[in-house]
């Protein structure tokens, strides 16, 4: 069969906008949504046709991010979590998904050594990162709230969770991790291969761009633009950094990421730690708890589980990636001319 020079080029403008021809003449091109849950800004853009299946598969998206918001808010009175911090040492039942979800956040902060400690928020609570009301505790208020944090002390059986009297979870450095690895399976039972999710400083992608090309992810520079840019498909690329969520006092910056050995902002000489993984929840845990143990401890860590890829960029502007990343990973802007490190395994 011989192709008209007309229909070839046709196909191909079609491939290239990576949409297929339609009976209804929709418009072409992406579906997306922008919207602010788990304090945090989020959007999400899908490449599927027919437009209104994509459309359908982002209002339920829109819906599953307000159920894990009702669940696993630590603020708000009605959630779920909520009930579990609020139990005055009784057994509390949990949905099947703050079970899963807690199981896994347990399982890493084990993995972790506790770097990642989801019983900090007492601590957290105290700096006023919860409210906005900040201020710097003293050591022996610290040293007394630090008895309430000690992930080992949570027991989660079939029954649901029990936690000590005055212990409470906080799940913020795990929950938009998993939320992404939900709404990633729910793109791909609905039948869709091209998505791209941002939330707050994760992003996670669904196969590649619809032209077949990777995604393009950017870092941040500590001064504001980016430091770099990743080239990934079916990744989660997550950022834990200082910068994120700090206030200032008296000259000093206080940052968001607590070391639960000291109650205190983790103070390591990184401005972020970028993790690169198939999994959400893993590369939201890994992040801040690497962003927790500095980076020497951090490679050692890498080094022992290699299922994940990491950048670090130091608050002396240098910067260094894990060996996996050699070819997707480049410098850009004022840090394109500055050495980096390649880790080895
Ligand atoms: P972001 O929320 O900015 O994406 P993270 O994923 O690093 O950043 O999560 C930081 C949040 O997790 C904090 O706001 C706090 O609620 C909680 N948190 C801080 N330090 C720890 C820690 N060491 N272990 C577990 N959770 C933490
Ligand atoms: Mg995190």
């Amino acid at each position: 069969m011989k192709l008209s020079r007309f229909w070839i080029c046709l196909l191909a403008l079609l491939l290239l906008a990576g949409c297929k021809p339609h009976a209804h003449g929709e418009p072409c091109g992406p579906a997306s949504r922008e919207l602010t849950a788990m304090d945090t800004y989020m959007a999400m853009t899908i490449y599927h046709q027919p437009r209104e299946e994509a459309e359908q598969s982002l209002q339920q998206a829109v819906g599953l991010i307000a159920e894990l918001d009702e669940l696993l808010s630590v603020t708000d009175t009605d959630s779920e979590l909520y009930r579990v911090n609020h139990s005055g040492g009784e057994t509390v039942s949990l949905s099947e998904e703050t079970q899963a979800l807690l199981a896994e956040a347990l399982a890493l902060c084990k993995s972790t050594g506790g770097a990642l400690d989801v019983t900090i928020y007492p601590v957290v609570r105290a700096w006023g990162f919860t409210t906005g009301d900040y201020r710097v505790p003293e050591q022996e208020e610290l040293r007394a709230l630090l008895e309430k944090v000690d992930y080992t002390q949570v027991a989660l059986t079939e029954e649901g969770v029990t936690l000590p009297e005055g212990m409470e979870l906080d799940l913020g450095a795990v929950a938009k991790g998993w939320t992404g690895d939900r709404l990633m399976e729910l793109f791909r039972s609905a039948g869709v291969t091209s998505a791209i999710v941002e939330l707050g400083g994760n992003v996670q992608a669904l196969g590649t761009k619809p032209d077949g090309s990777p995604w393009r992810v950017a870092v941040q520079a500590p001064e504001g633009g980016y430091a770099g840019a990743l080239e990934i498909a079916d990744k989660a690329v997550i950022t834990s950094g200082g910068y994120q969520r700090y206030f200032v006092q008296n000259g000093e910056t206080y940052i968001h990421i607590m070391d639960p050995a000291s109650g205190r902002p983790a103070e390591t000489g990184l401005h972020s730690v970028t993790v690169v993984t198939d999994r959400g929840i893993m590369g939201d845990a890994l992040s801040t708890a690497l962003f927790v143990m500095g980076r020497e401890k951090a490679v050692d860590y890498w080094r022992f589980r290699q299922d994940f890829d990491a950048i670090f960029l130091s608050e002396n502007g240098t910067a260094a990636i894990t060996e996996g990343l050699e070819d997707c990973f480049s410098l850009c802007g004022e840090w394109e001319d500055r050495p980096m490190e390649i880790i080895r395994k």
